[in-house]
């Protein structure tokens, strides 16, 4: 049987990448587009083709269905700053959403049969329950989440009109790298929490924590960490559950299990044995309290379930920001 082609958008950068050498190893033939504005080339694994190239652009992506029959695309391509997206809230919605709808149109035109969108539990409004199923309440606190909250009502009216199936896939905070240490996250400037400990270890500089007032056990956010190894594995569970026929559908990709900041930290002191300083500063713009999967409907659905935990996503990370 010939391999199937995906495209994966964004597949240079941090989770893309990692679904690149997934969906390699599960025998798919797999082509990158991406900007590289954020993502890096050399995260692109040899032999992989990539095409650098705007989703505002139709012309670029047209080249690309043009140039293969594209089965599916797992679309990553997108601004990811929650803090940033506050303030720059018109950068989130024409990359976002106006370069997501470029990328639909020329996937329609193509007659791609399967799109898997990555979405986020930003699109959630603040819940009075700790866990987020997904029929809780949309509303989504920054442009970020309500960008791509948009996204999946745009994905989900072209569905009913064109014979698309999609997965809608609200990841929680991925982390941690590869196994084998060729990729990891890599953003400049790094905003995330868990590289950002890290950097702090090695520079011997404090950690800023945003907020400790905050109604949670310990005063700071709480967030479910996921292995991007078992995101990327939930990606593909959604992708061949799609062309076993399945339904379209939205689901929660996380472990179900929250972490307050300074949990994060203690954890990255056991891995690294390094004494991490805390500076704490006012709370970020945009952040929930508490966000947390209830990822029972992936598990059901999917057969899907993360099975790394938060020692093993800090180890990855340490092991990568050494490299
Ligand atoms: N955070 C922090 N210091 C940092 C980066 C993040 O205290 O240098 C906090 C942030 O306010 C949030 C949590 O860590 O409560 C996770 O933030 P991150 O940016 O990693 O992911 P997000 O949940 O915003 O997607």
């Amino acid at each position: 049987m010939k391999s199937k082609i995906v495209l994966v958008t964004g597949g240079a950068g941090y989770i893309g990448s990692h679904m690149v050498r997934a969906l390699s190893g599960a025998g798919y033939r797999v082509v990158v587009f991406d900007n590289l504005s954020t993502g890096h080339r050399q995260l692109v694994p040899r032999g992989v083709p990539f095409h650098k190239g705007d989703i505002r652009n139709p012309k670029a992506l047209a080249a690309v269905f043009a140039a293969y029959k594209i089965d599916a695309v797992v679309h990553f391509a997108g601004l990811i700053a929650v803090g940033e997206s506050v303030v720059q809230p018109l950068s989130y919605y024409d990359n976002n959403v106006a370069g997501s709808l470029r990328l639909l149109e020329a996937g329609v035109a193509a007659k791609v049969k399967c799109f898997v969108f990555s979405s986020t539990a930003a699109v959630y409004g603040p819940s009075r329950t700790p866990r987020f199923s997904e029929n809780a309440v949309l509303a989504p606190g920054n442009p970020y989440g309500a960008s791509k909250l948009m996204l999946e009502r745009i994905i989900a009216d072209t569905a009913l009109s064109t014979g698309l199936r999609f997965m809608l896939l609200r990841y929680f905070n991925a982390s941690g790298a590869s196994a084998d240490g060729s990729t990891g996250e890599w953003h400049e400037p790094e905003t995330h929490l868990i590289p950002n400990i890290l950097r702090a270890v090695r520079n011997d500089t404090p950690i800023k924590v945003f907020g400790d007032d905050y109604p949670t056990k310990d005063g700071t956010c709480i967030r479910d960490y996921i292995h991007v190894e078992d995101l990327c594995a939930g990606h593909l569970a959604a992708l061949k559950a799609l062309e076993a026929g399945s339904s379209s559908g939205v689901f929660n990709l996380g472990t179900g299990r929250g972490h307050s900041v300074l949990d994060v930290i203690r954890a990255v002191e056991a891995v690294t044995g390094k004494k991490v300083t805390v500076s704490v500063k006012p709370r970020r713009p945009g952040d929930a309290a508490c966000l947390v999967a209830d990822p029972t409907r992936a598990r059901k659905v999917l057969g899907w379930k993360a099975c790394r935990g938060l020692t093993e996503i800090v180890r990855s990370a340490w092991a990568w920001e050494l490299s």
